[in-house]
């Protein structure tokens, strides 16, 4: 069995980025994010979400992502309700992918909510990436069209990065992503060291 690292860090902190270098060595990633929206293409949740959430979410047969972020974003029975829908389908389909994955010596699961969906318990190791809360709004402001508003709802939405990394085995900063690399190889390092 591949020893797991769950990665996370806040939005605009550089999980993806990181997510990317890590692949780019050969170590499989799983994006749970990705994996959520493959999943609510299917037509067993997109049924499920219809029963829960009705026709208000779909534009004829196509669902509206917008309209249901709106919906639960504020709500936190709502964020429930569709939690208990879609966590359980990528749960399955992590393990499918982990099954395909056992030769591997380390494999990396990616999620923005690794705390806060209380996954961070399934995983050998958990990797945060920080990075000051000032920088990671410039990025995002940067990166998409949002108000800087938008961005700190979304960054009150989810743990602090002292939260965080009271419970990471590893933490990398990445306000320069050549040293966040470095940081990255060192961890491997041990990581292979302790195999
Ligand atoms: P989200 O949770 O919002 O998806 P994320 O944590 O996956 O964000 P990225 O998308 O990897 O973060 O990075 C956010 C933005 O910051 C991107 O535009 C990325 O190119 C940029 N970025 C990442 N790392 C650095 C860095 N070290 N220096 C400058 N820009 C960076």
């Amino acid at each position: 069995m591949p020893k797991v690292i769950g990665l996370t860090g806040g939005i605009g902190s550089g999980k993806t980025t990181i997510a990317n270098y890590l692949a780019s060595l050969g170590i499989p990633v799983y994006i749970a994010d990705d994996a959520g929206k493959k999943v609510m293409q299917t037509q067993e949740i997109l049924e499920a979400i219809k029963q829960e959430f009705g026709t208000a979410v779909f534009d004829e047969n196509q669902l509206n992502r917008a309209k249901l972020a709106e919906i639960v974003f504020d709500n936190p029975d709502r964020l429930k309700a569709l939690n208990a829908i879609v966590h359980p389908a990528v749960r399955n389909d992590y393990k499918n992918w982990l099954s395909q994955h056992q030769k591997a010596p380390i494999v990396v699961y990616e999620s923005a909510i690794l705390f806060e969906s209380g996954r961070y318990t399934d995983f050998d190791y958990i990797l945060t990436i920080t990075v000051p809360l000032e920088t990671r709004i410039e990025r995002i402001l940067k990166r998409e069209t949002i108000s800087r508003d938008q961005v700190l709802n979304r960054i009150n939405s989810q743990w602090t990065d002292e939260q965080r990394v009271l419970k990471s085995d590893f933490v990398v900063d990445n306000i320069d992503i050549d040293l966040a690399k470095l940081k990255i190889d060192e961890i491997l390092k041990i990581l292979s060291i302790n195999q």
